[in-house]
Order: structure tokens, then C-alpha cells, then sequence
């Protein structure tokens, strides 16, 4: 096509995309202080995304503007999102405003993902540990639980064809981010799912699955979790067995990432010795900044940098926030505590664990705590070693951080970045490029052991 062609669809392109209206995003903050600044000039590799509304009040509008040509001209990925569990559980559409009635539903739908500028989203294909019991008129068992969302997320892609395309590999998102769409992807949530079938893992990988999170909150047959250790009546493995290591190096082989969130201290070293490909932590943050073990201590960071992973923050305050982390670590021995107590009676539990947290209050954590998580990444692990997986639609509706809401949000993390001094370049790192050099790197891994 000639280039002045290219030129003039591209100037159609940003006059459409200054024309939308952006009322979900409006819906969600307060009435903004600045007015949006004219969508900057697009750079010729990449159309930008729509303008979002400054969420800052007190914002500074010369910064505001760079950082918005900054965000827009990224590749904007975040490894983690739950939406998936609202589409296949309450029949939510992603068409739909997430906000009714000027109060958040979800943390997630197209027009807040376009606000967001979202470049990649991987839905999580999160399935509980209770699916691993249950009988098929139940909606289980484990492997049938992943399959039903992955045909969700196929459903939404073929239902708003205008907005998400399905990817498969860095070159598909690229390509698809410079079309002006979402690149939607797929990560399984629980190594459960895969019912300890290495036949089930390549089909998912098949089916289009990207990552897989080798355990959620419950040890399966072949990784520990973090969550479970101290519990007597669980069969541990000390970190992965030998099917674990099986596993481990299929998905290497296949060119699954693989995904040390939630997993025991012990399983990550092992994974860190075994895998031949970079591993990432699709929703996890630094647990210098606050002490809770689904976050990386930093001998962990050293190793995913050592390793040429990507650690993918997570906006959960529950996590971030030294003060809730601790909370939210010792609810668990209490529930415990509490369910040894009163071995037959849930609801007991229930209602004494909601007394037990009303003792705590807390303010909303700021959006500098989670700053502080991706400085402290980079000071540890280095900047090619840090990214975006919020967990959000995966954590309480009010648990992200002061600004950061939903998805609309993401730019207001870019202009924190440009205002804390960090370069063009890093931020694109952070924004997206890290995740894409670390998947690439385990498609041209997979490449090389397929032909061995
Ligand atoms: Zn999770």
C-alpha cells in the first residue's frame, strides 16, 4: 500500500478514535480536574489507542500528555485477569458496562479495556480446587471446569470480533495490537487441570493455553502450594515430584510458559532448576515490601532474573499492603484454628472469620505502594525482569490501589512511572516488551527441544 494511503487511513483511524465516547471510563472517577489532551500523533508502527481520561486529579497535564504518547504507543499486557470466572459463572458479556449504576461490577469490559489501552489480555483459566471432586452434573471435574472457560473466552472472542483476536504467539499480538485490537490469551490457573495427564497439557496447549500456573491454592499430585504448606492432612512433595518435573519440561517442550504464582518456596527452585525456558509469576509482587508468600522473596527474584523471567505484579492490596499482607497471611492459620474448632459448622467459621478481620481497618492503599513493588523488582532482579498481571476480577472489588481501579486505569500507572523518573524505554518494558522478549524466548526454546 502507499505510504500516503497508510497515511490518510491512519488519520481516519485517529479522528475515530477521538470521537468515541469514553462514558464508562467517566463513570468510574470523579470528575477530572485537567481536560483531556488531544490524542498525541501516532507513531507509523503502531494506531493508538483511545485517550483515556486523566484519573488523577492534580495531575500534571505536559506530563499527563507525554505519558499518554508513551502508553499509546506501547504494547500494553497484563498475564492476569479473572473476568473469565464472571462471563462462565454469571453469563457477564464483555459488550456490557462492568459499572452499573456508577458502581463497579466488574473490574473489566471492552470499553474500560480500550480506555486502558490494552494491548494483551491473558484471561485466566482459574479452576478452583473444589472442581478437582467434583461429579460432571456439578460442573466437574477439573479438566472439564479449564475446558468450559477456555470456550468462553473463544465465545467472546467470536462475539466482539471488532475488539479481541485470538493469539498465539508474540508475533500474532503484535500484529493484532497493530490492527487497533486486543490481543486476547490464555493462561490455566491450577496445574490441577491438567488431572496429571501430560495428554490433557498438550491439548491444552492445542486449545491455545499460554501459561500455566502450576498450582493454585491446593498441592496437587506434583507441585506444593504456598497456601497449604502447614497443613497436616496434605501430602507434600518438598517442591515438584518427578511427574512435577515432567510437567515442567513438557510445557518447555511445547512452549507453555510456566507460571510459579502461588507455588511453595521449594517448588520454585525446583522449577528454576528444571526448566529450560524462561518462567514468569503471572500475579505476584516483592515480599520485601510486604511479607505474604504469594509474593517473590528476593533470592526468588535473583533466580527469575538469572533465569530471564518476568515477575508480573499484582494490584491485590491483600498483597501489596504491608499491613493487609499480614492480615491476610494470618487469616489463614486462623480459619484453620478455626475450622478444627468447629469441624462441622462452615458457617460458624464463616462468621467468627469476618469478627476476626473486623478488628482490622485500614485506610485504601495508595498507588505508591504498588510503585514501590516494581522499583523494588528493578533494583533486585533488574528492569527486564517486570511487568503487569493485576489478578483484577480475581480480588475484592475495592482491593486495588488508590487510581487504579479497573482497566481503565493502566495509563495512570505509566504517567507514575514517567513522574518517578523512569525512561521511555523502561517503561515500555514494564508495560509489555519484557513479557514479550521472555515468551519469545520459550517459543524458539520449544522450537529447539521439538527437533532434539
Ligand atoms: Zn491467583
Amino acid at each position: 500500500m502507499p505510504r500516503t494511503c497508510v497515511l490518510i487511513l491512519l488519520a481516519c483511524f485517529l479522528s475515530a478514535c477521538a470521537s468515541q465516547p469514553n462514558s464508562t471510563a467517566n463513570n468510574a472517577t470523579a470528575s477530572p480536574t485537567i481536560a483531556t489532551p488531544a490524542a498525541p500523533t501516532a507513531t507509523p508502527e503502531l494506531p493508538p489507542t483511545p485517550a483515556p481520561t486523566p484519573a488523577l486529579t492534580g495531575a500534571d497535564a505536559e506530563l499527563w500528555a507525554k505519558a499518554m504518547k508513551i502508553h499509546q504507543s506501547a504494547i500494553v499486557i497484563d498475564t492476569h485477569n479473572d473476568v473469565t470466572s464472571a462471563i462462565l459463572d454469571d453469563g457477564f458479556d464483555m459488550g456490557q458496562s462492568g459499572i452499573v449504576n456508577g458502581r463497579i461490577k466488574t473490574h473489566t469490559d471492552i470499553a474500560r479495556l480500550k480506555a486502558g489501552g490494552m494491548g494483551a489480555q491473558f484471561f485466566a483459566v482459574y479452576v478452583g480446587k473444589e472442581f478437582v471432586n467434583k461429579k460432571p452434573e456439578d460442573g466437574g471435574g477439573a479438566a472439564r471446569r479449564a475446558l468450559d472457560m477456555i470456550g468462553v473466552v473463544y465465545d467472546q472472542v467470536k462475539k466482539h470480533p471488532e475488539t479481541f483476536e485470538m493469539a498465539y504467539t508474540v508475533d500474532d499480538i503484535r500484529r493484532i495490537r497493530k490492527a487497533g485490537k486486543i490481543a486476547a490469551l490464555m493462561g490455566i490457573e491450577g496445574g490441577h487441570a491438567i488431572e496429571d495427564s501430560i495428554y490433557a497439557l498438550r491439548n491444552f496447549h492445542r486449545l491455545g493455553i499460554r501459561y500455566m500456573t502450576l498450582t493454585h491454592t491446593n498441592t496437587n499430585n506434583w507441585a506444593d502450594s504456598e497456601a497449604d504448606l502447614k497443613k497436616p492432612n496434605v501430602k507434600h512433595h518438598g517442591g515438584l515430584n518427578d511427574l512435577g518435573k515432567k510437567v515442567v519440561l513438557e510445557m518447555n517442550r511445547l512452549g507453555m510458559m510456566v507460571d510459579i504464582s502461588h507455588v511453595a518456596d521449594d517448588t520454585m527452585a525446583d522449577v528454576f532448576e528444571v526448566s529450560k525456558a524462561p518462567v514468569i509469576a503471572s500475579h505476584s509482587s516483592a515480599r520485601a515490601i510486604a511479607n505474604h508468600t504469594r509474593n517473590l522473596n528476593d533470592d526468588e527474584l535473583r533466580a527469575i532474573a538469572k533465569n530471564g523471567g518476568v515477575v508480573m505484579v499484582n494490584f491485590y492490596d491483600g498483597f501489596i499492603d504491608p499491613k493487609k499482607a499480614e492480615v491476610t497471611f494470618n487469616a489463614r492459620a486462623k480459619e484453620e484454628e478455626l475450622k478444627q474448632q468447629f469441624p462441622n459448622d462452615l458457617a460458624r467459621v464463616a462468621a467468627e472469620m469476618k469478627q476476626w478481620r473486623a478488628q482490622y481497618k485500614f485506610d485504601k492503599t495508595p498507588l505508591s505502594v504498588l510503585l514501590d513493588h516494581i522499583e523494588h523488582i528493578i533494583k533486585i532482579a533488574g528492569i527486564d525482569h517486570v511487568g503487569l498481571g493485576a489478578d483484577l476480577d480475581g480480588i475484592p472489588l475495592d482491593a486495588a490501589p488508590v487510581g487504579l481501579e479497573d482497566v481503565s486505569k493502566y495509563p495512570v500507572l505509566t504517567y507514575e512511572l514517567l513522574k518517578r523518573g523512569h525512561s521511555e524505554a523502561d517503561i515500555k518494558k514494564i508495560l509489555g516488551e519484557n513479557l514479550l522478549r521472555a515468551m519469545a524466548k520459550c517459543e524458539q526454546v520449544a522450537k529447539e527441544l521439538s527437533r532434539q
